[in-house]
């Protein structure tokens, strides 16, 4: 039985699949071995699940994503519409087409970001990924009474295509509030999503799972402990 990765071409999905030996891989970025493949495209996801209903997969991890910088003042309603048909319907088209295939034991992880524990500023992404918090809390409690596990991980700055387009100020200012003071890789990710595909986290569902070296686990006070410290 295999598992199912999007955005699987880059950055965090591509440390996934190569972490997962014959995971089936998608993106709509093209790359050797990686089928392409739209998330937001409920018929795409409905020839996938056709494909696999002999040998369903046992895993579905949600990476793709897309970003959008622009601040509360400035966002489209066209762009922020965009956002979220990749954050977040794609992650429920891929939840509705292939969770009725996967068996007990199944496993599904959508990759949110710290952007959904803050009030981070790019307003379209934060909701989208406040809105993946919401889709796996309800996809849980929906399929828990078939074995079905489905959690989320939250990854904190992460050196990767996606932030490679950021301004360096950007960059500075996160690994600021970074308490392991560095940027995370996507292999680093790429671990806790499979611990939660394996049985040993048999009993997780529901939860999220930070991966952002304890950028929110201060709250906002790493700089008044900085600033003592220093003092
Ligand atoms: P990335 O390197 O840009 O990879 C994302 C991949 O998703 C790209 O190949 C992208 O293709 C693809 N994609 C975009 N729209 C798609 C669609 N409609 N269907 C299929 N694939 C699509 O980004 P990453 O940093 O690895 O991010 C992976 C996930 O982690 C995203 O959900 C992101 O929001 C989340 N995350 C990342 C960080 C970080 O610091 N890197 C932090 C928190 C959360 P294109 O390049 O062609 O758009």
């Amino acid at each position: 039985m295999s598992v199912v990765v999007t955005g699987a071409a880059s950055g965090i999905g591509a440390a996934v699949a190569a972490a997962l030996p014959g995971a089936i891989a998608l993106d709509v970025a093209p790359a050797d071995g990686v089928r392409p493949f739209d998330v937001t495209d409920a018929s795409a996801w409905a020839a996938l699940a056709g494909e696999l209903r002999a040998d369903p997969p046992r895993g579905l991890v949600h990476c793709a994503g897309t970003t959008l910088r622009a601040r509360l003042g400035e966002v489209t309603a066209e762009a922020f519409a965009g956002v979220h048909a990749v954050n977040v319907l794609g992650p429920l088209l891929g939840i509705q087409a292939l969770a009725p295939l996967m068996p007990p034991g199944a496993s599904i992880v959508v990759v949110g970001s710290l952007a959904a524990l803050q009030g981070h500023y790019p307003v379209a992404y934060t909701t989208s990924k406040w809105a993946v918090r919401g889709l796996v809390r309800a996809a849980s409690l929906e399929l828990g009474p078939r074995g079905i596990r489905v959690n989320a991980v939250h990854p904190g700055f992460i050196d990767t295509p996606m932030t490679a387009s950021a301004p360096a100020a950007f960059r500075a200012a996160a690994i600021a509030e970074t308490p392991l003071g560095r940027a995370g890789t996507a292999a680093e990710v790429a671990a806790v999503v499979r611990f939660l595909l394996t049985d040993a986290a048999a009993f997780v569902t529901g939860a999220e799972i930070p991966v952002d070296g304890g950028a929110s686990g201060h709250g906002g006070a790493k700089s008044v402990s900085d600033a003592l410290r220093k003092a």
